[in-house]
């Protein structure tokens, strides 16, 4: 196993990663900002290294600076990177820098990093493996006639997207040709604002359409496991808030069918390490729109229903190890819901950085809190609103709502507005235990009972 691992990232996750190193006895190496360096991360870390200020809006600084993260490595003699999710994490030209110095990236390589980070190509390559997609016109939009054509060859409505895009950002919504030229020069705009790549692309809009998620590991060699689905159908502005697996509405027998065919794809890829190949599911099919190469924030409920640590597989993978598991050893056991607790004031989602004067984390059978908060830890405003995730893990659906509302009654972050309420609402609403909602329907329901969340 490595000897000492660097994490290249922040906050719960960092946190979460070193947890796993510390029980394998890989020692643990923290960055840090200026601000960071009071943080849960680096006060467990074995090691701690400041890599600079704060990033102001993008600059390639500390977190993101490829140079002072791999002087940290030279520097602590770290022989891997774990990247985490954001920063660096899906970063081509960083995985092929650090893999050129012998240093081993914990994740897959720069090669399929890149074809999946352009998500044009990473569609026609998952199409071409078997992988079905949302119906779409898989080549850049150079001309707003281009445009024009592609939108009447799909039918209305269609959804434009950024082809490097992420986190929901550069996406737009067309309902009728009226509004068309208007959301290409804006998708564009926000694509090349937010990624530095303005070309964009345009697919199908799926109406009534759940996110559904598999969790993928392969070893590299043409070996690979799937983990089932997390339902991420629970979101604002195209981000995730509340997750569960498995999803209310997939069955045994679609859940093999879907894996197999992710198992397939990523096998013949050749992939390493762990993935996720997101879907929108309608009316009992699946439409691909993109796989994420990294971990994912909500991979904590997978890990309770099937009883294992996902950094432990990717940490033996990157070190050359086969699948620990089978396809056959793998059994879903109960239900598992995640909730994020964002520094953030509903029902405008504004951040609500600061001080926090006492934090309780709830516990008691089958809940997991992953936070970097603490008792006078002050939550920078620099960085994602993120401050934890409550997991919750039941026999069924239903005791694992009943045990998510006990637990977020016992989650005290004094005096930080969170997400709290959000969800206290959420969870006692029909719809939410129908399991009656798409991926729309979460902003709409957020605008009927906005009332109630600012009482
Ligand atoms: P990002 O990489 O920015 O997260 P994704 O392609 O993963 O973008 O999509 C994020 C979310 O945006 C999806 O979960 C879904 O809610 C919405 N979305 C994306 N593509 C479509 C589509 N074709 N039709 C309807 N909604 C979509």
């Amino acid at each position: 196993m490595f000897e000492k691992v660097l994490i290249a990232n922040r906050g719960e996750i960092a946190l979460r990663i070193i947890r796993t190193c510390k029980e394998l006895g890989v020692s643990t190496v923290a960055v840090h900002t200026t601000v960071d360096q009071d943080s849960m991360h680096v006060r467990m870390a074995d090691e701690a290294v400041c890599v600079g200020r704060p990033a102001s809006v993008n600059t390639r600084e500390s977190y993101l600076s490829e140079r002072n993260i791999i002087a940290a490595c030279e520097i602590t003699g770290a022989d891997a990177i774990h990247p985490g999710y954001g920063f660096l994490a899906e970063n081509s030209e960083f995985v092929e820098k650090v893999n050129e110095i012998g240093i081993k990236f914990i994740g897959p390589s720069a090669e399929h990093v890149r074809l999946m980070g352009d998500k044009i190509e990473a569609k026609s390559v998952m199409r071409a493996n078997g992988v079905p997609c949302v119906p779409g016109v898989e080549t850049g939009l150079e001309s707003i006639d281009e445009v024009h054509g592609a939108a009447r060859f799909l039918g209305y409505p269609v959804i434009i997207k950024a082809t490097a895009g992420g986190g929901g950002r550069g996406m737009r919504q067309v309902k009728s040709p009226t509004e068309l030229e208007q959301a290409y020069v804006q998708a564009r705009q926000e694509a090349h604002a937010g990624f530095g790549d303005s070309r964009v692309y345009i697919e199908k809009l799926v109406t009534n359409g759940r996110h559904i998620e598999i969790q993928v590991l392969g070893d590299g060699r043409g070996n690979s496991i799937h983990f089932g689905e997390r339902d991420c159908t629970i979101q604002r502005r195209h981000q995730k808030l509340l997750e569960e697996t498995p999803s209310p509405v997939i069955d045994s027998r679609m859940r093999e069918e879907i894996g197999e065919i992710c198992c397939k794809a990523i096998s013949s890829l050749g992939y390493e390490g762990a993935g996720t190949v997101e879907f929108l599911y309608q009316s009992g099919k699946f439409y691909f729109i993109e796989m994420n190469t990294r971990l994912q924030v909500e991979h904590p409920i997978t890990e309770m229903v099937y009883g294992v640590d996902l950094v432990e597989e990717q940490l033996r993978i990157a070190y050359g190890h086969e699948l620990t598991f089978s396809q056959e050893d793998l059994e879903c056991r109960g239900h598992a819901i995640e909730a994020r607790i964002n520094a953030e004031t509903v029902p405008g989602f504004v951040p609500c950085p600061g001080r926090v004067e006492l934090f309780h984390s709830p516990g008691g059978l089958g809940v997991r809190m992953d936070s970097n908060l603490y008792n006078g830890y002050t939550i920078p405003p620099n960085y994602d609103s993120l401050v934890g995730k409550l997991i919750v893990h039941a026999v069924d659906r239903s005791a694992a709502i009943a045990r998510l509302e006990r637990a977020l009654g016992e989650l005290i972050v004094h005096p930080i507005n969170t997400t709290v309420p959000l969800f206290q609402q959420l969870i006692r609403d029909e719809r939410f235990h129908a399991s009656d909602y798409n991926v729309h329907w979460l902003e709409n329901w957020i605008e009927e009972i906005g009332e109630k969340l600012r009482g």
